[in-house]
């Protein structure tokens, strides 16, 4: 056997790696072992939209300046189901960075503060006297699950995956457009409600396009899902692109494990941070943002209470999200009703507040004031009166 490690992160992906990098500021030398089955850089599918709120959490991890070199997208334009339009600027850019770039940094600058990153893929796990021992020979007093979606080392532990009805799927591909197209456009489609495509400019002449919706809405078509998902991103990319959209490359699809499901956040002392603890929003499919807060929190448990890691962590959890994920449960909830979010639309066009209140939740850890939720509310009612 190894010597033992202090935190072994299984997933090198925004939540492993936030993971490692927190250790090793808060603890210089303390051993931290980051697992990954992939050899960096590495494409993941995903829309690439790294919202303002991530790069904060960039900071606190002391790389702000990380995405630099990459062109903020200030404007973001959302269609309602029901064809609700706004388009406006965002009170703090986002950034498009394909993931190949945006991980293989995440990574390298974990190696540069002293992890050790190896290859491995992660296949058993067990404990021993206090430790977690991976693959029979790797020893942990912690280990933090940020395997994804799929998560193996949560299912190793016992904690069932995210159920079906709290699961989205989403293809992402790239495609042409214009080099100065410097807006994120997000189009709701009422068919298979909820629902919705994006073309998100990365700034170089390509932008990140895509589809997705809830798991059984595309089960209910009785079609391959291959066919749902690149039929219906074909028929949506003439609204989302201004120039013609050519040939759509890289088509790639996966699972989102939405927050409005999520397990509990780990066992004993494995904790499961990112999509292995299915911290996806579910009004917007963003989870990098959640990715990164909680692979920080999980490693700020394991270093600040070694003895008991995973009651650290739910209550930092319960402390940074707690309030917003209770806000955004209860709006998907709502949102099952396409009505309600073309009222929230429709009132995010007529008041700036309630647009960069909107974002806050849909890609941040925002919460909704009951005045606002009252407006929205209000409009949602006397549309459908
Ligand atoms: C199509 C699509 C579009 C999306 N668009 C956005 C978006 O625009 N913005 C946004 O914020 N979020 C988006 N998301 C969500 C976002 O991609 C995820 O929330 C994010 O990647 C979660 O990061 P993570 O570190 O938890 O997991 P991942 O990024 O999935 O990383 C997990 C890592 O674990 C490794 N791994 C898996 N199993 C093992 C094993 N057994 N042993 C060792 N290593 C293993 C994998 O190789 C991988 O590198 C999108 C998702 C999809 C599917």
């Amino acid at each position: 056997m190894d010597d033992v490690w202090d935190l072994v992160v299984v997933g090198a992906g925004p939540a492993g790696s936030a993971s490692a990098l927190r250790a090793r500021q808060l603890d210089p030398g303390c051993r931290v072992l980051l697992l990954d089955r992939a050899d960096f850089p590495r494409d993941k599918p995903c829309g690439d939209g790294i919202a303002a709120h991530a790069r904060q959490e960039l900071a606190l991890l002391g790389l702000p300046g990380l995405l630099d070199d990459h062109r903020p997208t200030p404007r973001l334009s959302v269609t309602s189901p029901g064809g609700a339009h706004v388009s406006a600027v965002v009170a703090r850019p986002n950034h498009v960075v394909p993931r190949r770039v945006f991980d293989a940094r995440l990574v390298e600058a974990a190696r540069a503060r002293g992890v050790e990153v190896r290859r491995h893929r992660v296949r058993t796990l067990t404990t021993l006297g206090g430790h977690v021992v991976i693959d029979g020979h790797l020893v942990a007093r912690t280990v933090v699950a940020a395997d994804g979606a799929n998560s193996a080392v949560r299912r190793l532990i016992g904690v069932p995956p995210s159920p079906d009805g709290h699961t989205a799927i989403a293809v992402r591909g790239y495609a042409d457009v214009p080099p100065d197209d410097d807006v994120q456009v997000i189009v709701m489609q009422s068919e298979a409600w909820p629902a919705y495509g994006w073309s998100f400019p990365v700034g170089d002449g390509t932008a990140n396009v895509g589809y997705g919706l809830l798991l059984p809405r595309m089960r209910e078509t009785g079609l391959p899902g291959r066919e749902v998902l690149h039929g219906r991103l074909a028929r949506l990319l003439p609204e989302m692109v201004d120039s013609p959209p050519g040939e759509v490359r890289d088509l790639r699809a996966h699972h989102l494990p939405l927050s409005s499901g999520r397990p509990v956040p780990g066992a004993g002392r494995v904790l499961l941070a990112g999509d292995a603890a299915s911290l996806i929003n579910p009004l917007t499919g963003e989870g990098i943002y959640y990715a990164l807060l909680s692979g920080r929190l999980a490693a700020e448990a394991a270093i600040g209470s070694p003895d008991d890691p995973l009651r650290a962590y739910r209550r930092g959890l319960r402390r940074a999200l707690g309030r917003h994920l209770r806000t955004t449960d209860a709006l998907a909830l709502a949102a099952r009703s396409p009505g309600f979010i073309d009222a929230a639309i429709d009132v995010a066009a007529r008041r700036t507040e309630v647009f960069d209140l909107l974002v806050d939740v849909g890609l941040g850890a925002g919460t909704v004031p009951p005045r606002l939720a009252a407006a929205v509310a209000l409009r949602w009612l006397k549309n459908l009166t």
